[in-house]
């Protein structure tokens, strides 16, 4: 089987294989040896590494990645996809292909079968319907994880380095600012997928901190706090705690919370910064 990662090659197998792409899986597969490279090289790849990629594809990235590490854990959900992989990957011995949904998977329980529970690196070209879930999951599952190194819509990347007061700011920019230090290495255009997708790409490569850059009693309860406040953003913070189902505090209580860290009782949660997100569900909690 012959590398992929160019047109040419890609198309041979897509058509050996008489392949539908699936719109709903956000199928966009990689065809610039160029950015896969760029990929490759900005995950840091040892040989000592376990990688955990999400949609495989036909195998492309998979290819690369197999190259470079010890292993390759590879989960991909459509089983149209499966004996491709079966072909594309027949000559690598590093490489497990799991049919299943990354939003469904234990993958604490994968880790722990292929690398001992040791923090593995995650590489994916992401579906982009899913990105969110995906990213948050990881993190909140306390999945081990030393970096993450995605392809993921180019707005979604830039969500994920801005701060308070704009209006890209919300749960997944203070999820990604809590557990990694983030930096998008390359922006990448629809060309350099099949079929284009209709908007911008970027790599942003995630590196998980040791130690949150805040420190907070409970996290969950912080995450709860903020999914409340940007479920509802144009609600004031008040109003959103309030209304949020799975947070039982009295609308008094978070009145008096706001007032003892000198916060307006109109703020919205899109003006707090992550260190006062942290204090506020400490007080809420306690
Ligand atoms: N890695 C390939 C590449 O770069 O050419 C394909 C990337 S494509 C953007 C996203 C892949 O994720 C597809 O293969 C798709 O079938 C798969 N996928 C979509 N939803 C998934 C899910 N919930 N779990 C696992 N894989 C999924």
């Amino acid at each position: 089987m012959a590398t992929l990662g160019n047109p040419t090659n890609t198309i041979e197998v897509l058509q050996k294989y008489n392949f539908n792409f699936q719109k709903k899986f956000g199928q966009n597969f990689l065809i610039d040896t160029h950015i896969l490279e760029k990929i490759i090289d900005s995950a840091g790849i040892t040989k000592e590494d376990c990688i955990l990629e999400i949609g495989p594809g036909i195998g492309t990235m998979t290819q690369y990645l197999a190259e470079s590490a010890r292993e390759v854990i590879a989960v991909e959900i459509d089983k149209a996809l499966i004996p491709i992989l079966g072909d594309t990957l027949s000559v690598y011995d590093n490489v497990t292909v799991i049919n299943d949904d990354i939003l469904k998977v234990d993958i604490n329980r994968i880790v722990e079968e292929h690398n001992g529970g040791r923090p593995v690196k995650v590489v994916a070209n992401l579906p982009y319907y899913i990105t969110t879930p995906i990213i948050m999951g990881l993190f909140e599952q306390n999945v081990p994880i030393e970096s993450i190194t995605i392809m993921v819509q180019k707005e979604v990347a830039e969500r994920m380095q801005v701060g308070p007061g704009t209006k890209d700011y919300g749960a997944l920019s203070l999820a990604v600012q809590y557990y990694a230090s983030a930096k998008i290495v390359a922006n990448v255009p629809p060309n350099c997928f099949i079929p284009k997708p209709n908007v911008g790409s970027a790599v942003i490569r995630l590196t998980r901190y040791e130690k949150p850059p805040v420190e907070v009693q409970d996290e969950k309860f912080m995450f709860a706090v903020i999914r409340a406040a940007f479920n509802q953003r144009r609600k004031t913070l008040v109003n959103a705690l309030t209304n949020a189902s799975n947070i039982q505090i009295s609308k008094e209580k978070i009145l008096e919370t706001l007032e003892s860290m000198e916060l307006s009782p109109t703020i919205r949660g899109e003006a707090l910064t992550l260190a006062q997100f942290a204090q506020l569900s400490d007080k809420l909690a306690g």
